[in-house]
């Protein structure tokens, strides 16, 4: 007898998620010296965490043996507050990624699909998947979400429709108008889940505020995290903003305790350093010209991306995608970058931007992988 046999045929199918490679993982293959090596593969925050943040960490040590409010009471009134929404309409969740299980735990089934775009996050299909319902995947356009054909791709079994804006990892973006314009289309037996991740890197004029599409589209969830701008990604904490009854939803299959204190306190305090969040909106901006700049050097093409990340299209060499080959050769030299073949783009790979310095050792090293 193989107890294995005794999971779900759906689990047992599961392709498992496929993080940036970590620091100390390659010192050791490589024999590299941590400190020397720069890694752009996960969409982290170059600048590291707010110094409120750390303040409000070492502060919460001394209370470690209590469990956690795992009502967030306070992190949810400031977020009331900043998203002028009800605090009965926010979930925290263990990184906005705990956001996404949440919402496909308490809508689908196996008798039930998902719509995604080609190349969107990684998540939605696993999300799908682990509870033995189907992802219908709709062809792109340009790499972003054709949403026309998204529409149309909805069946009488979608439960849920994922949109990432900006997605991750093309770094395509929908326009306010666009996005909202297709919510209101969507049945409104039928989740959207409208993933901003990314959104303090866009320029504000092109941020929407989302949060007021709550007050006319019930079936509406807004995923928020604070692990990419307010650099908190080693702690897991993220946020849905939606219809309080879809909250209390989420909240049956959510854990009591899915968010421990220490990040509790430490979102609470990132939240109010909204001058860090500026900063790295600055740094983002500057470092995303440089590496176009040094991509345009180099004769590489690009995806332009509204994220702090950037697809750029190795060429082929001998009829094989030389992406490959380009990411080891980078990793030799101690620097990290994120494969995207996993995404059917095996002629790209993904940068995260860094600082000025990480960014210029990655285009140098580049440079003598080509
Ligand atoms: C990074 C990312 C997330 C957030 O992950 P966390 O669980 O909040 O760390 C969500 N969606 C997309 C598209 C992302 O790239």
């Amino acid at each position: 007898m193989d107890i294995c046999e005794f999971s779900p045929a759906y689990i047992r199918v599961i392709a498992p998620y496929q993080p940036g490679k970590p620091i100390s993982e390659l010192a050791r293959e490589m024999g590299l010296d941590e400190a020397k090596i720069v890694k752009l593969a996960s969409n982290e925050n170059p600048l590291g965490i707010s110094p409120r943040a750390r303040a409000a960490i070492e502060g919460a040590i001394a209370e470690l043996s209590r469990y956690p409010d795992g009502n967030a009471f306070e992190l949810k009134a400031a977020l009331s507050r900043r998203y002028r929404v009800p605090a009965e309409g926010i979930v925290v969740g263990n990184g906005s990624n705990d956001l996404l299980e949440l919402v496909a735990g308490a809508f689908l089934t196996p008798e039930a699909t998902s719509v995604y775009s080609r190349h969107a996050f990684a998540v939605y299909p696993l999300a799908t998947q682990a509870r033995g319902a189907r992802g219908i995947v709709v062809p792109a356009r340009n790499y972003g979400h054709d949403l026309d054909a998204m529409l149309a791709a909805i069946a009488p079994d979608t439960r849920i429709v994922f949109v990432a804006n900006p997605n991750n990892p093309t770094g395509t973006f929908l326009t306010a108008a666009e996005t909202e314009r297709f919510i209101s289309r969507v049945p409104e037996n039928v989740v959207v889940v409208l993933d901003e991740a990314y959104n303090e890197y866009l320029p504000p004029e092109l941020r929407a505020d989302s949060a007021r599409w709550l007050e006319r589209h019930e079936n509406l969830v807004i995923t928020r995290t604070f692990s990419k701008a307010y650099g908190l990604a080693g702690l897991r904490v993220g946020f849905g903003l939606m219809a309080p009854r879809v909250a209390d939803l989420l909240n049956r299959v959510r854990q009591p305790f899915n968010v421990n204190s220490v990040a509790l306190a430490a979102a609470l305090a990132a939240l109010e350093d909204q001058a860090f969040v500026e900063q790295s909106y600055a740094l983002n901006r500057s470092g995303m010209a440089q590496l176009e700049a040094g991509f345009r050097e180099l004769g590489l093409g690009w995806i332009p991306s509204a994220g702090n990340f950037i697809c750029f299209a190795i060429p082929e060499s001998g009829g094989q995608p030389g992406a490959g080959a380009v990411y080891k050769k980078l990793l030799k030299q101690g620097v990290i970058v994120r494969p995207v073949a996993g995404y059917e783009m095996p002629g790209h790979l993904r940068v995260t931007v860094g600082t000025e310095a990480e960014n210029r050792i990655f285009l140098e090293a580049l440079r003598l992988a080509l």
